[in-house]
């Protein structure tokens, strides 16, 4: 048995021994955060002398030299009576994109279903990096944006703004977050005006920064290091100083005490996104940097 070398997302935590045990004998568990298939870690699973990945909750994302193995998890949850207590809201749609994360993939039958029900359309597009129709990542909406001539509005089925706010930015559709923690429906528009006042206030301050960390995620699906370094020539043109800094995750506290005026996110889009008041200094996403 070759040994493993086990990745599972920060909600499976509690239950890591027991997949570590089911797995075999000779299993090394990254203690890591793994919020994303960008983060496999073929590196430290070499060190470790294992000879293959196991990496739970997501889908295939990037090519690797290691062989790894993805178990989806999936959940199944009942969403129409959401559905049923806000149609109000979508009653003036007729075609509906439905997207969603891999976790909630097996819903859509029953929103079909549903929606179908009450004489509307489910239509479900392809992400770029992907593997099922509907399913989002973050960092991918576009199975969203690809059928965005095709549909009315959007429904996303999940938890959280980030992936609904994304979508709602780059389609100019209604964007209707059904959440499923809260059990609530919601129009996203809603967020975007705080979002785009949060957004300008930033890209207001990043104007008349002088000093510019450029922060890269060494993460292999995260990490661009041509992008830093056009935006360093970028900067550098202009008369300002730029440093490009790389972390394993990039998090407010490790910026804390170096003397800079601004940050250019180029690691997973989410950190200027959701994150961006939790961070002392105006922080941009490479799209954002004027
Ligand atoms: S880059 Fe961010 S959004 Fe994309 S897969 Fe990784 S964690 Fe998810």
């Amino acid at each position: 048995m070759p040994r493993i070398f086990l990745q599972v997302p920060e909600g499976l935590k509690t239950k890591v021994f027991e997949i570590a045990d089911e797995l075999g004998e000779d299993v090394i568990i990254s203690g890591e955060t793994c919020f994303g298939a960008c983060d496999i870690k073929p590196d430290e699973a070499k060190r470790a002398g294992c000879e293959k990945i196991v990496h739970y909750g997501h889908t295939k994302f990037l090519e690797s030299d290691m062989p790894v193995e993805y178990k989806e998890i999936r959940e199944k949850i009942d969403v129409v009576p959401v559905l049923e207590s806000n149609i109000e809201m979508i009653k003036d749609y007729e075609r509906i994109g439905v997207v969603t994360t891999l976790q909630f993939l097996d819903v859509l039958a029953d929103v079909k279903n549903y929606l179908e029900s009450k004489g509307k359309k489910m239509i479900l597009g392809k992400g770029q990096k992907t593997v099922y129709d509907g399913q989002v990542l973050g960092c991918d909406p576009y199975a969203g944006v690809s059928i965005k001539d095709d549909v009315d509005c959007f429904i996303y089925i999940g938890s959280g703004k980030f992936h609904p706010l994304g979508l709602l930015l780059k389609t100019e559709k209604p964007v209707f977050g059904l959440d499923i923690e809260r059990n609530e429906m919601k129009s996203i528009d809603e967020f975007k005006d705080k979002f785009l006042r949060q957004k300008y206030a930033a890209i207001g301050m990043v104007k008349d920064a002088k000093r510019f960390g450029i922060l890269v995620s060494s993460k292999p699906g995260q990490m661009n290091m041509d992008l830093a370094e056009k935006i360093k020539g970028k900067l550098r043109s202009e008369g300002k100083k730029a440093w490009i800094l790389i972390f394993d995750e990039v998090k407010p506290e490790k910026l804390e005490f170096l003397d800079l005026d601004a940050y250019v996110n180029t690691a997973c889009p989410r950190i200027a996104i959701e994150d961006r008041t939790a961070f002392k200094k105006p922080i941009v996403n490479p799209d954002e940097l004027p």
